[in-house]
């Protein structure tokens, strides 16, 4: 019998339209310390800022290769990939305005981007009396984003800025709309030019669920739930890394330092993405058997199970993401980096066997290890925190209390709780520590190479 199962992805997407949260809230939070633990990164001499304008006018004929050579790579190796429409073929040349349109159209990101000049400034700190941009200005969402808690320091070409703070704001940065709105059916002009087709599973008109397709990786389902919803392969991760990598590579072998690290933070955010159970698990804590029954009591006519299941797992995988951005954030405020969190992601014993990254490491290494942590990850939460917040399906999260902070709510809860939480979200930050440093180490083997 053939089943019809999008609904197994709408707890995903729940995750994602329900409030301020997209995997792990502000990335940067996470890459700050673990890319400071690198001395080639914490110890480099500021690099100077430069605009992408001036970028494009000086490599146009080298990216129109580069360019090239990525939509064979993906074409060959990325499965299921939506090949780029000819017409979008990146050309140099023309007036400034007119080569940013090519390169974007060529990236095929949300020609709404800005692409402005700027680093974050972090939380507990003051930009002390330096110009500021709104958030108006990084992101293109216009609500429900974490982006507005932050503040962020207007740079300018020619400015000098630490290598590290461009690269860890840029981590954050692809979860600013860079990949909102880019389907055939979302509605928008460029997602009609871009050739991905329809998107693949959630609401395509509910705005920020557009992007999870980018941001998650099912690559480990059953054999069972594929034959269900064959939709499920079509999640594209790896296309985005290895185009943000490439890209970054190449513009720090051309002496572009500041577009070299800022490709570098966007290629890492998807790589930390995958560190999350709930992005590289279709329904953690839901065993196939019992996903398929809800399924067919769905089908009798018999809707509770199915809607139930969907709103556990969304509350719990936001839930995951509440507690881990609180805490960061408030670590940071109290300029505490003694904290659980924080060390488990600059902990580089983690290192040893993780040091470099091959092409497909987000599929075989990264979303294998978080696809594996899934059902205890899903235990934990559900065993930790109150009950209101991870078990009754009569709570949405992210909308019944706007104003959560679950770091707190687990102060007040009995230690072995609080224990497990800081156990488990420790172990999750563990890897994504590990692997952005081992995709920074990688891409500077790359980079060394030369062309
Ligand atoms: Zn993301």
């Amino acid at each position: 019998m053939k089943q019809k199962l999008e609904w197994i992805v709408v707890a995903a997407m729940l995750s994602c339209a329900a409030g301020p949260v997209a995997a792990w809230v502000n990335h940067t939070l996470g890459a700050w310390p673990a890319l400071a633990a690198m001395p080639e990164i914490n110890a480099a001499p500021a690099i100077r800022v430069e605009s992408l304008d001036a970028f494009l006018a000086a490599e146009g004929r080298g990216l129109e290769q580069l360019l090239q050579r990525e939509e064979a790579w993906a074409r060959a190796n990325v499965p299921l990939y939506p090949p780029r429409p000819g017409a979008l073929t990146f050309t140099p040349g023309g007036t400034p305005a007119e080569l940013r349109q090519r390169f974007v159209a060529a990236l095929r990101i949300n020609p709404g981007m800005k692409l402005n000049l700027f680093v974050q400034v972090p939380p507990g700190e003051s930009a002390s009396g330096k110009a500021t941009l709104p958030w108006t200005e990084v992101t293109t969402r216009r609500r429900a984003s974490a982006a507005q808690e932050g503040v962020f320091l207007q740079l300018r070409e020619g400015d000098r800025v630490a290598l590290l703070d461009v690269v860890a704001t840029a981590t954050d940065e692809p979860d600013y709309g860079m990949d909102i709105g880019l389907w055939d059916d979302n509605g928008t002009a460029y997602g009609k030019a871009y050739g991905f087709g329809k998107q693949p599973f959630g609401n395509p008109a509910l705005e920020f669920a557009s992007q999870a397709p980018f941001h998650m990786g099912f690559f480990h389902e059953t054999d069972l739930v594929y034959k269900a919803a064959g939709f499920l392969r079509r999640t594209y991760p790896e296309y985005r890394i290895h185009l943000w990598q490439s890209l970054a590579a190449y513009a720090l072998q051309t002496a572009h330092p500041y577009w070299g690290w800022r490709f570098a933070g966007w290629g890492l955010h998807y790589i930390e993405d995958l560190t999350q159970p709930y992005h590289a698990s279709v329904l953690p804590g839901v065993g196939a058997p019992r996903l398929l029954w809800i399924n067919t009591l769905d089908l009798l006519g018999l809707h509770e199970p199915k809607k139930q299941a969907i709103t556990l797992v969304s509350n719990r995988h936001l839930s995951l993401e509440n507690y881990q951005y609180h805490r960061m954030r408030n670590a940071y405020v109290r300029h505490d980096s003694s904290d659980a969190l924080v060390r488990a992601v600059k902990d580089t014993s983690a290192d040893a066997g993780r040091t470099s990254l091959t092409d497909d490491a987000a599929r075989e290494v990264i979303s294998r290890e978080s696809n594996a942590l899934a059902g205890a990850t899903d235990r934990v939460v559900e065993q930790s925190l109150p009950r209101k917040y991870v078990s009754d399906p009569a709570y949405i999260l992210g909308e019944t209390e706007p104003e959560l902070d679950l770091y707190d709510v687990l102060n007040k809860s009995p230690p072995p709780a609080r224990e497990a939480m800081t156990g488990m979200a420790a172990g999750l930050l563990t890897n994504f520590g590990a692997h952005s440093r081992a995709f920074v180490r990688t891409l500077l083997a790359r980079s060394q190479q030369g062309r």
